[in-house]
């Protein structure tokens, strides 16, 4: 496995893959792996000869009173565990290196980053396109994974990928989760003991609207009030809405199409998101 922190070095350890016609694939992280993001290495070591897992916490997706700071770290850890994964070549760039000075170009998603954290989180999206579009013109892969986890995530990346008709397939993979059915998340170390218990709340709801589902409730209002049961132990619910699994808008009863139930929250000072997607079957 190789260590790369430039690109110009990134270009030039990918140039014989790409001359060979290799399949590429990119896992973008922003590090302090789980077994979320080795969920994501194994689906690009399964279907790419080459992976590249990119770990950068990228600024211009804080916001200036959220966590850029103190977001956890541990590249020695990272690098560890990527390399028992098997990955090809990790890619840990300083900020200068995809910020140089004077930068001021950016991509500016659409409606699909209005709802959700969109509305939460101004310029999140702006921030995540911005450098997901960066690394892909950097790596140049064939496809990227991405987790569900970050639904809305997924949804802008993929709209982007189309819109600037960026040639890469885009795969989410499903969302790994502690035994207790907690999404896993690198935030979850913030977590004190007694947060961890208040956090299960979240899973549990999601849960339960999904098991209503399953046994044939496609009523959005009731599925919503199910999930709000359990959720009303959190610190603070930012939203937990029933959207459209395509445009991320209000879903309609009776749910007909996929749909996604999402959920943000703050458990004590952490701000965790998670969802479930409900999939009418014709
Ligand atoms: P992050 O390092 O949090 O920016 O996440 C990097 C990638 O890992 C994103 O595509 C996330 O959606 C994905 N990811 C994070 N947590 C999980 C999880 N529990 N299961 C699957 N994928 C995840």
């Amino acid at each position: 496995m190789q260590t790369i922190t430039t690109v110009a070095e990134l270009r030039r350890a990918l140039a014989d893959a790409h001359r060979a016609d290799k399949r590429v694939g990119l896992v973008p992280t922003m590090g302090y792996l789980h077994d979320g993001h080795l969920a994501l290495i194994e689906a690009s070591r399964a279907q790419c000869d080459v992976t590249v897992v990119s770990i950068f916490v990228n600024p211009t997706q804080f916001g200036p009173r959220e966590d850029l700071s103190t977001y956890p770290r541990d590249f020695q850890r990272d690098e560890k565990l990527c390399r028992d994964a098997g990955v090809t070549i990790v890619f840990a760039p300083v900020s200068q290196e995809i910020y140089p000075a004077q930068f001021e170009t950016f991509v500016e998603p659409g409606e699909l980053a209005k709802p959700l954290c969109g509305a939460f989180r101004p310029g999140h999206f702006r921030g995540v396109a911005t450098v997901v579009c960066k690394l892909f013109n950097m790596v140049q892969p064939d496809v990227a994974f991405f987790g569900q986890k970050d639904f809305q995530q997924c949804a802008v990346v993929r709209r982007m990928a189309i819109d600037l008709n960026l040639p890469i397939e885009i795969v989410t993979v499903p969302t790994v989760r502690e035994a207790d059915r907690l999404a896993m998340s690198s935030r979850n170390r913030y977590l004190s003991e007694e947060d961890r218990g208040q956090a299960l709340a979240i899973s549990r709801g999601l849960f339960a609207a999904a098991e209503a589902f399953g046994l044939g409730e496609r009523n959005v209002d009731k599925l919503v009030a199910i999930a709000k049961r359990h959720l009303e132990t959190v610190d603070q619910l930012q939203y937990l809405e029933l959207v459209d699994g395509d445009t991320l808008k209000p879903a309609s009863s009776p749910l007909h199409r996929p749909a996604a139930l999402c959920v943000a929250a703050y458990v004590g000072s952490t701000r965790l998101i998670d969802n479930v997607i409900l999939q009418p079957t014709p």
